[in-house]
């Protein structure tokens, strides 16, 4: 029988026993196995029980949890993971991310979070500053990227009909003026399941051919506007996924605005290139843009979850998100009511850990940060390549890499399961204009020269390995 389970007293107790096994992961960190190791039926059988009617003892149940962290989790955060695009945490963003929890505060609303409200006011503007876009967009910080494109296009969706002299918000989109959604044939799966989550669809969205990196065809897409007629968004991209490659954006950003469309720029992790000045140049023409949706959780290497939603119109992305309820004690002022500008209603304070990352890197460190990642990626990418048999498939631009082995989908897909099996590194694979691929993405601070040489040495031993059989 727990008889802790409602004293304060034991905040102490648990957060010390947190504290060490936080402190352990992380030293552990740099050199443990990086896959799991554990089966799904491994934890299940360590985990599951009836549930307990009198409860068990709560220090024993944080310890029960991180006693199967080193084999039932992928060590993602790891320096040497280059799966998908995963940044890690910085110690700034996750003590922040620990007080976070702590304060539990709702940041909703002004009302219940002064501090938040401010600290999420001020990390708004330096990420504007930080991007160089328009200082007076609206800023929302939402869950992910996924949640940065639902309400960019939310707001697009609401001015390009509020333009048709249709009021979205109260009517619907029963009976509203056909709106055309223009995308790459490239575009991110998270860009058709906003449209899907808008009423918009899928099946209807015009795609725009797209170039061997994956970049979208200015050419193609003037074609393509010069046929259409009425409420017109584009979604254009910064960062394809598997290869970094950009849209051209200002081709497309002077294209949209001759034509009057809305145009929104995914760049869950390309927008960082801003950041840098060795990179900029790849994003150039995206402040024509009228949206922005990028991660803080992969580049910025800030805990889960956290992506951000910029809109150059305010009120329209205001008008689109916001919440009014009569018992709601929302300002009329100068304070910024989180409400306003995101999907969630009651959240979590995930702007704070952006603010202390930003003030604790400063646009130095972040400049640093982008470039060694990517700096990372192209010794990768060269020492692969100095392999036989080894072929890199994307100009690496950016941080991500698109490695071929024996031109041949089997044997890439073998080197990718030995290579997770080995645990030096981990990284997946993907499918690129139809040939197979292993996917290097390289996103996470703590990721040295060394560590970028020793995943190579255990990528080229998987593949000798297999061709020496
Ligand atoms: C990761 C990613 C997304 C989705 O972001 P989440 O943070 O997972 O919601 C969208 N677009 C691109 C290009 C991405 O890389």
């Amino acid at each position: 029988m727990a008889t802790d389970r409602f004293q304060s007293a034991v905040f102490d107790e648990y957060l010390e026993k947190a504290g060490r096994h936080a402190a352990h992961y992380l030293r552990r960190l740099p050199d443990r196995h990086v896959g799991a190791k554990a089966t799904r039926e491994e934890l299940i059988a360590a985990l599951r029980a009836p549930l307990p009617e009198h409860g068990d003892e709560g220090g024993e149940v944080i310890d029960l949890i991180a006693g199967h962290v080193d084999r039932g989790a992928v060590a993602c955060n790891s320096p040497r993971y280059f799966g998908f695009v995963v940044g890690g945490a910085t110690p700034v963003a996750l003590a922040a991310d620990w007080l976070v929890s702590t304060w539990d505060q709702n940041a909703g609303i002004y009302a219940i979070s002064p501090l938040v409200s401010v600290l999420e006011e001020v990390a708004a503007q330096w990420l504007l500053d930080l991007f160089d876009l328009p200082r007076d967009a609206g800023v929302g910080f939402v869950t992910g990227c996924q949640m940065a494109n639902f309400t960019c296009l939310a707001a697009a969706r609401h001015a390009v009909l509020r333009r048709a002299g249709w009021d979205v918000e109260a009517d619907g989109l029963i009976g509203a003026p056909r709106i055309h959604v223009v995308a790459s044939a490239e575009s991110h799966i998270t860009i058709d399941v906003a449209l899907r989550y808008l009423g918009l669809g899928t099946r209807s969205v015009l795609r725009v051919e797209s170039d061997g990196q994956g970049r979208m065809r200015a050419d193609r897409l003037r074609e393509l506007l010069a046929t259409l007629d009425g409420p017109t968004i584009v979604c254009a991209q910064a960062g394809n996924v598997n290869t970094g490659a950009f849209d051209p954006l200002r081709e497309i950003g002077e294209a949209t605005r001759a034509h009057g469309a809305w145009l929104h720029v995914d760049g869950a992790f390309g927008l960082w290139a801003r950041a840098s000045a060795a990179h900029r140049a790849l994003a150039d023409g995206i402040d024509l843009a009228d949206s922005w949706a990028t991660d803080a959780h992969k580049w910025l290497n800030v805990p889960y979850d956290s992506g951000v939603a910029m809109v150059r119109d305010a009120e329209a992305h205001r008008t689109a998100m916001t919440s009014t309820a009569a018992y709601l004690v929302q300002t009329r002022g100068a304070e910024r009511d989180a409400v306003d500008w995101v999907p969630e209603f009651s959240r979590r304070a995930r702007g704070v850990p952006v603010y202390a990352t930003l003030r604790a890197l400063g646009s130095d460190g972040i400049q640093d940060l982008i470039a060694r990642s990517c700096a990372r990626a192209t010794q990768m990418a060269e020492a692969l390549a100095g392999e036989d048999g080894v072929r890199i498939l994307n100009d690496v631009v950016l941080n991500q890499v698109l490695v071929r082995f024996d031109d041949d989908d089997d044997v890439t897909r073998a080197v990718i399961d030995g290579v997770q099996r080995e645990g030096t590194c981990w990284l997946g694979g993907t499918v690129w204009q139809g040939r197979g691929a292993m996917r290097i993405s390289v996103s996470n601070w703590a990721t040295t020269e060394d560590d970028a040489a020793r995943s190579v040495t255990a990528i080229l031993k998987v593949f000798r390995g297999l061709r020496g059989r």
